[in-house]
């Protein structure tokens, strides 16, 4: 199974990985439709705090409606047919990593794709195989 790392210490906040995280969800550069998000940077270390799915799946005993489920390859994937809009998911999440927006009914989240890995000239993203 891949999953989406972070190494926030070399994050400089560009917003790079969020804008083509955005193209997967809505099909619009929309940072504020991501499923990765850029938070603050520490004043101590200089980390930035990055939220991401680390695949832990916890999600999936939450839903209802069993719209979340691991797929053959260990990710943790959400059926959009089968999703009622309850946002269960969302406020359990432990990682933070179920998100919304206003304009759509149904959560999304990391589907470890890679695409903000390749976007990041810095080097603060990659996946991880377990
Ligand atoms: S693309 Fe890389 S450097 Fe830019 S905000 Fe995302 S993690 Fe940080
Ligand atoms: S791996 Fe794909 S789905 Fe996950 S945060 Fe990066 S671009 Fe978004």
């Amino acid at each position: 199974m891949k999953v989406l790392r972070v190494k926030g210490e070399l994050c400089t906040q560009c917003y790079a990985c969020e804008e083509v995280c955005s193209t997967n969800v809505s099909k619009e550069r929309d940072r504020s439709k991501s499923a990765i998000g850029i938070g603050e940077k520490a004043v101590d270390t200089g980390r930035v705090d990055i939220t991401t799915c680390d695949q832990c799946g916890q999600c999936i005993e939450v839903c209802p409606t069993n719209a979340l489920y691991r797929a053959k390859s260990g990710v943790v994937l959400l059926n959009e047919d089968d999703c009622v809009g309850c946002l269960s998911c969302v406020g359990f999440c432990p990682s933070g990593a179920m998100f919304r927006h206003e304009d759509l009914l149904e959560p999304f989240k990391c589907t470890s794709c890679g695409k903000c890995v390749k976007e990041c000239a810095e080097g603060a993203l990659y996946l991880e195989d377990l």
